[in-house]
């Protein structure tokens, strides 16, 4: 099977771990600060917390921004759970805005139009989370626009989206939000086996998502209510978590971070081949918004069902029986049986819906063969036949 995404570990990666496990410190050691600063160098943002997953990094980040019970929390329908559960973690009511057709991304049309009545019925988000589908960036301009005229706050959720940009500014520039977040699963376009980080240029915002990372805990004397009793001294000021990162995922962060640039040009590579050999199929092809660079975390092909006398299940399950390890990105949230019990139902969202119904993610990832990628197509070709 030839799998929709796979990491890339390099013998300089494996030694990286390896060194980890014969130094001193297999967690709270160095690797991690020197991951953060990888990061935020790359980016361009100014402050680095990395924690155990991306949904970790949602979490703090709207705990950070101040996200509560009376609250409400916007996202896009077409991500994964972790998305919006962040908001429910901290008590806060959540709603959607449906996609773009063309870019799959939340719709800044739509999300003004909702707006517009949120303020009439006194229901407006406190936060917002915007997710770089595919690594596409959404048009972070006219989100933020829209966050500064209605008050409400930004998160990208950049899991896709490491070593895209969006106009002048990297993805996780924080350019046009508060935070940014990133994922490091395998399947992802850097991994750190599990691992995420959120990133800002706001000092105060990264010293509480520090402190929520680890317990809620801190050992700096100007944050503390007494004065230090000894060497041994920290005190809780807040509820926090242990959502750390290890030493050795941070080394390996590190190590794969000196090769982002070469999995993003190999992505580049793959995608513009499948753009050249899959435009004359009754597909749609991904489109890009003018001035962005995607990271490419997939490829998703829709299919154009009425120039295909098959059904979306047909072809997905032809291709897999034929070994092409296709995956789909993703089923609406708002359709999950748990969300449902909160009201949403099919129907609320119709733009991300038919997406659900014609939307494959075909394999791309940094090892990809020209043979694997070629076999793909023919394959791909035959089912569509
Ligand atoms: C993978 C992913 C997450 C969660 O990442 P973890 O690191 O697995 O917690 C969140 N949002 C999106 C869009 C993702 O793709």
């Amino acid at each position: 099977m030839i799998p929709y995404g796979k990491q890339d570990i390099s013998k300089q990666d494996i030694d990286a771990v390896l060194q980890v496990l014969q130094s001193d410190f297999l967690t709270q050691g160095p690797q991690v600060p020197a991951f953060e600063k990888a990061v935020t160098e790359f980016t361009g943002s100014q402050f680095g917390c990395a924690v155990n997953s991306a949904t970790s990094a949602l979490h703090i980040a709207c705990l950070a921004l101040g996200l509560g019970e009376r609250d409400i929390i916007w996202t896009t329908p077409i991500t994964f759970v972790a998305s919006s559960n962040c908001g429910l973690y901290c008590g806060a009511g959540i709603d959607f805005v449906d996609i773009d057709p063309r870019t799959y991304n939340l719709c800044p049309d739509k999300l003004e139009q909702k707006l517009i009545q949120a303020e009439q019925a006194g229901k407006l988000p406190k936060v917002l989370v915007a997710v770089h589908l595919c690594g596409q960036p959404c048009d972070m301009k006219r989100i933020h626009e829209l966050s500064l005229q209605y008050g409400f706050k930004l998160i990208e959720d950049a899991s896709h989206a490491i070593g895209g940009s969006y106009q002048d500014s990297k993805i996780g520039s924080c350019t046009y939000s508060d935070i940014t977040i990133f994922s490091f699963h395998p399947v992802k376009i850097v991994t750190t086996a599990e691992g995420g980080m959120a990133v800002t240029n706001d000092k105060e915002l990264f010293d509480k998502m520090s402190l929520l990372r680890s317990h809620g805990i801190t050992r700096d004397e100007s944050m503390m209510q007494e004065e230090s009793h000894g060497g041994w001294y920290y005190e809780q000021i807040a509820l926090g978590y242990n959502y750390r990162m290890t030493e050795l995922q941070a080394a390996l962060g590190v190590s794969q971070m000196q090769r982002l640039g070469e999995f993003i040009s190999a992505r580049h590579k793959l995608a513009g081949r499948y753009n050249e050999q899959l435009k004359e199929l009754p597909l749609t092809l991904p489109f890009q918004l003018e001035n962005t660079y995607s990271g490419l975390h997939l490829y998703v092909i829709r299919l154009q069902l009425d120039l295909i006398n098959k059904t979306h299940k047909q072809v997905f399950e032809e291709l897999r029986e034929k070994g092409i390890g296709v995956n789909l990105h993703y089923i609406p949230v708002h359709t999950q049986p748990y969300y449902k019990e909160m009201g949403f139902d099919w129907g609320d969202f119709p733009e991300a819906e038919k997406y659900y119904q014609e939307a494959i993610s075909i394999p791309m990832f940094h090892g990809m063969t020209i043979e694997q990628q070629d076999e793909v197509v023919d394959v791909l070709r035959n089912v569509l036949r």
